[in-house]
């Protein structure tokens, strides 16, 4: 197994030593080969991991340079965009006969902080022990990309003949949602993307039990859209020894007060029904299985509404939701700040209007000095239609290997970097390589986060399937 490389994660003046190539130039067929294809994926994670990209900063010039240097190996040019210094992203295209139009390949190259104290291993050590490899952004989403990466080299190596360019897309600053990564891409050097039909991307579930058993392939087509808010209160500052009736920070509570008891109103979304409708094929507690079968009727009678509610995946599918996050007073205990704030974090459904929303909640608080604000632009919730050639791939992929397998379509509570290429056309999907369970799947933004050696095998194989039934001539 790889060793971690010494180097990497620190100075950028160490040349790069990759890992061996040890796959065969053509297209691996048998159990064998693909494991040997896994074993190369996991040699490139490692090294991938232990390269530190906890954003902020990001510093993911450096993943940049070392995605170029694997790429040219294989004969494969990639530019390298630096919107600012130290910041990164990387582009690369594999030429098809152009027949039909491209298919991008997106993954975000920085991750979230990773407390050490509470890891088992160096989270940033490429450590591969006991059949996994660990560190932050094994699962999100350097995994994912070892997984997009190792697609496209098997077609180059094998030189597949191709009716679609392929697009490798790895981009900054997707963990701070804005910055200078898709969203900077997309606006910046449209022409390089604006002619893809599809798109693959993180935000996909494959759900397995606690034994492994895959329960369902879930493919992202829709995620909800972040709102996010401020909350202002003004009053009158002094020495909190003479209280003043108008103090801002009682008002907040108040007004934060009337905000945390408020409950949005159920709504059944199309794409929440249809994905609530799958899972109840699968369900095996009756009274669960007919609220999931009929949400409607279930949301009308008031227990089964509180038992389908409880789950808190169902119960942000289910209403637009808000989280107060963050609070503002006084620095001093004795000091009456003329100002006290609180964040929210609001998530609306596709569909909701923002301003309407806003208005439901100025009714809630009911207090004209208290201030809610959008902190920023807001953008609807998108969606990509499963009528197409790209969804029809992974039904294919997914029934080569369980005729019975249940392929469904889980609206995200939160939000990827999928919006940005949705609203200019592109049909974009969430599809993870990656089948996990509850334990697993607890790694992504949280300790010990890895991915394992069998995982990553089956999903380079996976999403080869996929892609491959897509841009193969
Ligand atoms: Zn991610």
């Amino acid at each position: 197994m790889a060793q971690p490389q010494p180097g990497l994660s620190g100075s950028s003046s160490q040349p790069v030593r990759l890992p061996p190539r040890v796959f065969e130039p053509e297209v691996p067929k048998t159990d064998e080969q693909w494991r040997a294809v896994g074993r190369e994926a996991t040699a490139l994670l490692s090294q991938y991991v232990a390269i530190n990209t906890t954003n902020p900063p990001g510093n993911e010039l450096e993943t940049a340079k070392w995605l170029q240097a694997v790429l040219a190996r294989e004969g494969i040019d990639a530019q390298v965009f630096e919107p600012k210094p130290g910041k990164a992203n990387l582009y690369a295209r594999v030429r098809g006969d152009g027949s039909a139009r491209p298919l991008v390949l997106l993954n975000h190259m920085d991750v979230v902080l990773a407390s050490p104290e509470y890891w088992k291993v160096d989270p940033f050590a490429g450590v591969v022990k006991d059949g996994y490899v660990w560190g932050r952004g094994a699962l999100d989403m350097k995994g994912e990309a070892i997984v997009e990466l190792m697609t496209l080299l098997t077609l180059k190596r094998a030189a597949v003949p191709l009716k679609r360019d392929v697009i490798f897309l790895a981009t900054a600053d997707e963990e701070v949602g804005g910055g200078v990564g898709a969203g900077w891409f997309v606006e910046h050097h449209p022409d390089l993307i604006r002619d893809a039909e599809f798109l693959l991307n993180e935000g996909g579930t494959i759900r397995a039990d606690a034994s492994g058993r895959i329960e369902y392939y879930g493919v992202g087509t829709t995620e909800k859209s972040p709102f996010w808010l401020d909350v202002t209160a003004r009053g009158t500052a002094g020495h909190g020894s003479r209280p003043t009736p108008d103090n801002p920070v009682h008002r907040l509570v108040r007004a934060l007060n009337r905000i945390a008891a408020y409950q949005t109103p159920l709504i059944v979304t199309p794409a929440a029904e249809r994905y609530l409708r799958d899972l109840s094929a699968i369900e095996g507690d009756p009274a669960r299985r007919a609220a999931l079968a009929d949400p409607r009727a279930a949301l009308r009678d008031s227990t089964a509404a509180r038992a389908l509610t409880a789950d808190l995946t169902y119960n942000a599918l289910l209403r637009n939701t808000i989280s107060i996050t963050g609070l503002r007073g006084s620095d001093k205990t004795n000091v009456i700040p003329p100002v006290a704030s609180a964040t929210l974090d609001v998530r609306l459904l596709p569909g909701q209007d923002p301003q309407a929303f806003l208005a439901d909640l100025v009714r809630v608080v009911s207090d004209t000095s208290v201030a809610i604000t959008p902190q920023g632009p807001n953008w609807p919730a998108t969606e990509s239609s499963t009528e197409t050639e790209l969804f029809r791939a992974v039904v294919a992929a997914v029934q080569a290997r369980d005729p019975k397998a249940l392929v469904t379509t889980p609206p995200l509570p939160g939000f990827t970097d999928s919006h940005y290429f949705r609203r200019i056309g592109i049909v974009s999907y969430g599809l993870s390589p990656f089948p996990l369970n509850q334990e697993e799947a607890r790694g992504v933004h949280g300790n010990d986060e890895r991915v394992s050696l069998d995982d990553l095998t089956f999903g380079v194989h996976f999403l080869y399937d996929v892609v491959s039934r897509v841009v193969a001539r």
